[in-house]
């Protein structure tokens, strides 16, 4: 008993330390490299360029094929500090709540990622070149959102299409390009 205990603390010990005393990795050469040249998508194994000029956005953070995205960031966009790196599914659409004053207009149209490894939900941005056919079936996709997941949703203070809201989705959509 006694020696199954130091095993399995030695064991754990030994463990390649790639994070630092608050859990959180340190960012690594793949890392830059993914974020300035390219990567492969984890889930449909395309490869994609990092390249601003095509997708649009500074930190291209999922695959215009599928939307599929991979759990890097922890707090904010492009901090590439989680250490999940799970597979990140796209579930559907919501707006970006903007603090504006009149309370009246919707803000930007974002995309709703839901991690398969922990849980974690994100918003990110639409990149120009997103398939568009997958964005609209996002939109029914938020429609059909599971109640649970809805809870979670308000409980991240998202904001989730509603059913009669395609046509601002339609607007946000191609009103882009
Ligand atoms: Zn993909
Ligand atoms: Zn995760």
């Amino acid at each position: 008993m006694k020696n199954n205990l130091n095993t399995t603390y030695e064991s754990f010990r030994k463990k390649p330390d790639s994070r630092n005393k608050q859990g959180y990795r340190r960012i690594s050469q793949t890392d830059l490299y993914q974020q300035v040249v390219g990567f492969t998508c984890m889930h449909c194994k395309q490869l994609i360029s990092s390249d601003p000029v095509l997708s649009g956005v500074n930190n291209r953070n999922h695959c215009p094929y599928c939307l599929a995205s991979k759990h890097v960031d922890l707090i904010y966009s492009g901090d590439r500090m989680s250490a999940c790196k799970s597979v990140m599914r796209p579930i559907g659409l919501s707006w970006k709540r903007t603090r504006n004053k009149y309370g009246s207009s919707l803000g930007e149209l974002m995309i709703i990622h839901y991690c398969e490894g922990c849980g974690s939900l994100s918003i990110n941005r639409i990149a120009a070149d997103d398939d568009p056919d997958l964005i609209v079936n996002l939109f029914y996709a938020t429609v059909e959102l599971k109640s649970e997941l809805r809870l979670l949703l308000d409980k991240a203070r998202m904001l989730p299409l509603e059913k009669d809201q395609y046509l601002q989705m339609k607007a946000c959509l191609y009103g882009k390009n």
